[in-house]
């Protein structure tokens, strides 16, 4: 943290201010320069009321010159998070991304979503999604099966070897999602609920939490690093759009900034979710690439085995054949990018 001292301030004045900050059991550096006069903060600013400096008088402007999270910064943590699954899958660093598959919700035709999690195997695909609990706009919308999908996904799973990501909405449904799910999913609409994070850093089951589709990064970074404070490092975000004044071509604006801004910052692995993230299937692909390109961890999409008849999101959702061309496509391209090459 720095103080900025107006240019005519008297000694007194910035004096007192080191005092202050000294009497707090941190140390100072002032720097004299010409024009202006500012004083450098060192050691642990937790007891130190920075509101009560910036109104001390001859004081310009208190600025924080350290990110205000932590253990998700690359600057405590500079190397890469890679997380391991049991069966040798990884996602982060240098490693190739992968790709999350699946309808939106798990429906009662179990062979439907079979048929999505056999088209996802024969692509090279490692994961199958599906949501058992749903956070539906309103409450007359389809909520999920909860358990019944828990366990259709798990049959899947038994079926094609694909490891689960599924939503979790409640502290409540933790140890049950646990039971069934490799990758606890935290959706957008709970990207800030606070006491859900904070219990799911007490698990060590891996955590994707999905930017909240108004939240700045500074807070999708904070929302990871209450997962990482209370005990779970295994963290991965996922970009899914923000809301936009512009509705009519897309559901939301995808921002595909945020993923090198986040490898920039943050040693945790980042994913694109383009279907939430556009709400419309022909722009899967190119942002999906874009995505990709832009140094993605992976991409998450729905897959519907019929979207016509989905319960949720069918016009964001690629049909088994759709699908399939996209993924040629993303693996071709993930094949020609030399992730050796790239920046972690
Ligand atoms: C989902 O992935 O199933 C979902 C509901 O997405 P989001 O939380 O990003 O809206
Ligand atoms: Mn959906």
């Amino acid at each position: 943290m720095i103080v900025i001292m107006e240019h005519d301030a008297t000694a007194e004045q910035v004096n007192k201010v080191i005092k202050y900050i000294e009497d707090k059991g941190l140390k100072v550096q002032v720097n004299n320069g010409e024009t202006l006069k500012v004083v450098a903060v060192i050691g642990d600013k937790c007891g130190l009321n920075i509101e009560n400096i910036s109104s001390f008088e001859g004081v310009r402007e208190v600025k924080k010159v350290q990110e205000p999270y932590k253990l998700v910064s690359r600057i405590t943590h500079p190397k890469d998070t890679v997380i391991k699954f049991p069966n040798g899958v990884k996602i982060g660093g240098l490693e190739k991304p992968v790709l999350i598959v699946g309808p939106c919700s798990v429906e009662k035709d179990f062979e439907g979503l079979l048929k999505v999690a056999q088209a996802a195997k024969e692509m090279g695909c490692h994961f199958l999604r599906g949501g058992a609990f749903k956070p539906r706009t309103s409450p007359y919308d389809f909520q999920g099966l909860e358990e019944k999908g828990l366990q259709y996904l798990a049959q899947a799973r038994e079926k094609t070897g694909l490891l689960i990501v599924t939503e979790v909405m409640d502290t409540m449904d933790i140890a049950l999602v646990s039971k069934y799910a490799d990758v606890l999913q935290v959706g957008a609409r709970n990207m800030q609920n606070f006491k859900l994070l904070k219990a799911l850093g007490r698990t060590k089951k891996p955590v994707l939490l999905k930017r909240g589709a108004a939240a700045s990064i500074k807070e999708f970074l904070l929302a990871a690093e209450y997962i990482l404070y209370n005990g779970n490092p295994n963290v991965i975000l996922c970009e899914r759009g923000v809301k936009s004044f512009d509705t009519q071509f897309a559901r939301n604006v995808l921002d595909i900034a945020a993923v090198p801004i986040i490898r920039k910052y943050s040693h945790l692995p980042v994913m694109v979710d383009p279907s939430h993230g556009t709400g419309k299937k022909y722009l899967i692909e190119p942002m999906s690439k874009a995505a990709l390109v832009a140094g993605a961890h992976g991409i998450m999409m729905e897959v519907h085995h019929n979207p016509d008849c989905a319960m949720c999101d069918g016009a964001q959702s690629l049909n088994i054949d759709e699908f399939k061309n996209v993924a040629r496509s993303l693996n071709k391209l993930i094949g020609r990018i030399d992730y050796d090459n790239k920046n972690s």
